[in-house]
């Protein structure tokens, strides 16, 4: 029988000495140089965004600042006062929430606590974390306790919004701003977390866990606690990693904005409800929507920094609704994304930010279903040539027959068909939604032709912008590189779209397009 106590990893790995910390190796360089120059300040500002090291660092500074041995560029982490600071038991350093004390009343008290010696360590040592929350008498009090601070007080004050902070505290700090922390030294502590646990971690897993997190090394420990949990075996697979992270991340954050861009209010509060009845952060439901928004308006602008499929379908969907309005819709996720951090009614805040995105992103649906349309027709219009060699390939049924004879080329394809479309339903679901809808017809100097139903013109064009998966798939499979040329037929089998349940489900996939009859 296992009778630890499981510990969250961020607990279990959190940094000892300075040189455990991941990142911020420039601060850190900093705090020691004034210790071993014996110019320790009275008054440190560490800000910067959440999960980035500031109450991590503080600590150690802390224990550094009154270890037996020091003060010390690093603590021992044995004599008593490193252990009591460490266990929370040190009556010379005190931590204090400034969401939760933040009236005038507490600073007082703490101003009364300032004025006593410490009670044996070196320093009297005052951690007042989101020191922005403090109301303004409370940094009035707090003001004059700066101003003739006893020579063994210190005070590291954290934040996340440094701007909050009236500017006569500020000047009378040292101010460090610590930066999110980078992927490289994000991904070096997870693997050493994972490798420590005794696991192993599949590479694509490690970078949407270190993409999802943003910087933050606590929010990705977290996301990992939940992963570990969960797994079965000893490796961290993609598979799972997608699956706990993609609530918050993928698709689901797409559904949501496409219920504001559809404009229907009620389907985007229920969306929200059903996200926080998950379990979801909101703070970071918001973020991963930052993104996504973000990732949207890039495209654009011409950039394309996104190289998954789902993102894509996604991006091409709402292009109708324009940069403008993202931008706009990006700004208010912001500005909530701020205000919710301490606000109690975090999930108030949340639903107004939908009542507004819907007013700021609603575009009628019309106008998504038409530029659909316009969109396929241009593209089939792209150059009269292209134009002319659709036409030539398109083939009658019994044109099709009689090339199909037992041992070509394409009669081996044609029976190997739905093997090479599981496989690619293994690394591309997307891909193979759509391409399972299409047939190979002929193959003509190693180009494989595939031909779709004059109703799946949408599918043939995702395929054609996946051929190189496809192509690898094939090559893979067959040992013979071929190439592929997806065209439209109207000879095609038209199956009755709404009797078909795979028609829904690609539908599905596709994140609620619509089905386009398009006329040839
Ligand atoms: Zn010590």
């Amino acid at each position: 029988m296992e009778n630890q106590i499981y510990q969250v990893l961020a607990r279990k790995y959190r940094p000892r000495t300075f040189a455990e910390v991941a990142g911020q190796t420039a601060i850190i360089k900093k705090l020691q140089q004034a210790i071993s120059n014996n110019r320790v300040p009275h008054a440190f500002l560490f800000a910067g965004p959440r999960g980035v090291g500031k109450t991590t660092i503080a600590r150690i500074f802390a224990r550094a600042l009154n270890c037996a041995e020091g003060p010390a560029v690093e603590p021992c982490n044995r004599c008593i006062f490193c252990r009591e600071i460490y266990e929370g038991t040190s009556m010379d350093f005190l931590e204090i929430d400034g969401a939760s004390n933040r009236g005038i009343e507490e600073i007082r008290s703490l101003r009364e606590a300032v004025s006593l010696r410490p009670a044996r360590a070196r320093y009297k040592i005052y951690l007042i974390d989101e020191v922005h929350m403090l109301t303004g008498e409370a940094f009035n009090a707090l003001l004059k306790t700066l101003e003739e601070p006893p020579e063994y007080a210190k005070f590291i004050f954290a934040t996340t919004a440094p701007e909050k902070i009236p500017p006569t505290i500020v000047s009378r700090c040292q101010r460090y701003d610590f930066k999110p922390l980078g992927f490289d030294e994000i991904s070096d502590m997870i693997k050493m977390v994972v490798e420590s646990e005794g696991y192993t971690i599949e590479h694509e897993a490690l970078k949407k866990l270190v993409e999802t997190g943003s910087g933050s090394l606590r929010d990705i420990l977290g996301y990992l606690d939940q992963i570990i949990v969960l797994a079965e075996g000893k490796t961290i697979t993609t598979v799972l990693t997608r699956e706990v992270l993609g609530i918050a991340s993928g698709e689901n954050v797409w559904q949501m904005i496409d219920t504001f861009v559809s404009g229907d209010t009620k389907q985007a509060i229920l969306f929200l409800h059903r996200m926080v009845s998950e379990g979801k952060d909101i703070t970071n439901l918001l973020g991963a929507m930052a993104r996504k928004m973000q990732i949207f308006i890039w495209n654009a602008y011409g950039i394309n920094i996104t190289d998954e499929e789902l993102d894509k379908i996604w991006i091409e969907r709402f292009k109708p609704v324009g940069a403008g309005k993202f931008i706009r819709g990006l700004e208010l996720v912001m500005q909530t994304k701020e205000k919710i951090r301490y606000e109690p009614l975090e999930l108030v805040l949340a639903e107004l930010l939908c009542f507004n995105l819907v007013e700021t992103l609603k575009t009628p649906l019309e106008k998504i279903e038409t530029t659909i349309v316009s969109d396929n027709t241009a593209a089939q219009q792209e150059t009269q040539n292209e134009q002319m060699e659709k036409k030539q390939n398109v083939l009658s049924d019994s044109d099709i027959k009689e090339r199909v004879s037992e041992d070509t080329p394409l009669s081996k394809i044609i029976n190997s068909w739905d093997e090479i479309l599981l496989r690619i339903k293994k690394g591309k679901p997307l891909v193979y939604a759509a391409l399972r809808e299409g047939r190979p017809v002929k193959i003509e100097d190693n180009c494989i032709h595939i031909a779709f139903g004059a109703n799946f013109s949408f599918l043939c064009q995702k395929v054609t912008e996946n051929r190189q998966i496809v192509e690898k798939t094939l090559e893979k499979f067959l040992g013979v590189h071929y190439t592929i040329r997806c065209f439209v037929s109207n000879s095609e089998k038209k199956t009755p779209l709404n009797e078909n349940p795979r028609v829904k489900e690609i539908i599905e996939f596709f994140g609620g397009g619509e089905i386009v009859e398009t006329e040839e």
